[in-house]
């Protein structure tokens, strides 16, 4: 049986892999695991809810724009639910509706009471002024009014958005309904009753899930070669945490490009490098110039993509030369590419372990404020390491007992948690 989306999502470009399509590829693939029935199949490739809004603002020189606002809901069934806001120029409706129903499959995985959903808007936010992109954002948000709540669907960051426009979403559904509504936002600042940890807690996952792995193998970070793409929120934390954890980074790129170090880069230092120069590394001392097509083929043990999907692909997989790959990005590695990979034994971490400690840590912030009672930074990080850990060995000893990859094993612990909640709630009417 073949997941058989209905709803009428844009046609993706031929030469373009359709994210979409590539999610219920992994959806089958668990389903056949599961022996899920054909039915259930159907409900868990449909997303519940898919949203598109007109958001007019008017730009700073008086100009009039239009943008289309997307939010997608791909599941309730296990709660709320939840997801980060992206803006990024290649946002589309299969792109958000993709990265919805990943957020299903990695909150169920990840034992937290929540469905999964996805927002976005198609702008590059560094073309927009601050001024306009709050404009932006309280327009999307009250757009949105009716579909979002702390117990409805619960947005937090994304690529291109951040505890800033987090605040926003918070104040203005705050002021449409006429009190203060912490909750409907994650990923918000610490001032408005953010959790700490939040800002580092995607890297840290990631960081936590790679040392998981090394210590299987009976090794620690200490001495460990690692190559990271993307040196935003979640790449910046992963290479700062595991640089401190004795591993040595050797290679790092952005948008603006990459570089290289053989005996590894001094990370605190780059990062206030990146912070003084528009979030650029290039030019950073010491380091050689690389790009970003060279970084990921670089000889290393740990691979890191933690920038954008379908990175590897059928075209550069064979140059791959990591032992092991974090998928700290949504995505970034293509089916195809991930089947060659485990067939030479590479170990790939899939996104929706690897890089679930960020809503590991919303969830945190959201039973943190329901209950009124905020923790301190080091019970924060506890929490999290011990969902994130737990789930680790739960994904590896369902690979072991299956005897498939750790994707699989990840999306049918994932699918069928989801799966067997909607049996047990059964359908209404
Ligand atoms: P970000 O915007 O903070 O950083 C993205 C980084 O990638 C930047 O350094 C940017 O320069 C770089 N980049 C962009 N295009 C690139 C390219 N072509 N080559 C190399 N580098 C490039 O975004 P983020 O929040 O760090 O998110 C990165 C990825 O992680 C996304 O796939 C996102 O969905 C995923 N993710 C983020 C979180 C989170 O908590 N922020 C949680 C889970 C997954």
């Amino acid at each position: 049986m073949v997941a058989t989306p209905i709803l009428p999502l844009e046609a993706p470009s031929p030469a373009h892999i359709c994210p979409f399509d590539q999610a219920c590829s992994y959806l089958d693939q668990a389903a056949r695991e599961l022996k899920l029935d054909a039915g259930i199949i159907d409900i868990l490739s449909n997303p519940t809810k898919v949203i598109t809004v007109s958001v007019p603002i008017r730009r700073d020189n008086g100009e009039l724009q239009v943008l289309a606002g997307h939010r997608v809901q791909h599941s309730d069934i296990l709660g709320p639910c939840k997801g980060g806001t992206r803006y990024h120029p290649a946002v589309t409706l299969r792109e958000v509706s993709a990265l919805a129903m990943l957020m299903t499959w990695k909150c169920a995985l990840m034992g937290i009471p929540y469905g999964g959903a996805k927002g976005g808007i198609a702008i590059d936010p560094k073309r927009y002024s601050v001024t306009e992109l709050e404009r932006i954002t309280r327009r999307y948000t009250s757009e949105l009014i009716k579909d979002i709540g702390p117990s409805v669907d619960i947005p937090a960051p994304d690529m291109g958005t951040s505890a800033r426009e987090m605040a926003w979403m918070m104040d203005t559904y705050s002021m449409n309904v006429g009190h203060a509504v912490p909750g409907v936002v994650t990923g918000k600042p610490l001032s408005i009753g953010g959790s700490l940890g939040r800002e580092m807690a995607t890297g840290r996952g990631v960081m936590i899930i790679v040392r998981s792995a090394l210590a299987d193998l009976g090794k620690s970070l200490e001495g460990i070669r690692i190559a990271i793409q993307g040196f935003g929120n979640v790449g910046g934390a992963a290479a700062l945490l595991m640089h401190a954890a004795g591993a040595k980074i050797i290679a790092v790129s952005t948008s603006y490009g990459g570089i290289f170090a053989e005996d590894g880069l001094d990370i605190p230092a780059l990062k206030a490098y990146a912070d003084n120069n528009r979030r650029s590394i290039v030019g950073f001392s010491g380091a050689e110039p690389i790009s970003n097509a060279e970084l990921l083929t670089l000889p290393c043990d740990v691979l890191v993509p933690a920038a954008l999907e379908n990175q590897i692909t059928k075209d550069n997989v064979h140059q791959i030369k990591a032992h092991i790959i974090a998928e700290a990005a949504n995505g970034p590695v293509t089916l195809e590419a991930s089947e060659v990979l485990e067939a030479k034994g590479v170990i790939v971490l899939p996104d929706i372990l690897a890089n679930a400690g960020g809503v590991v840590v919303s969830y945190l912030e959201w039973v943190q404020g329901l209950s009124y009672l905020f923790w301190d930074e080091e019970r924060v990080n506890q929490e999290m390491e011990q969902l994130m850990v737990r789930a680790y060995h739960q994904v590896i000893a369902k690979s072991r007992e299956r005897g498939i990859s750790l994707r699989l094993a990840a999306y049918t612990l994932g699918v069928g948690r989801v799966a067997q909640a909607l049996k047990d709630r059964g359908l209404y009417p």
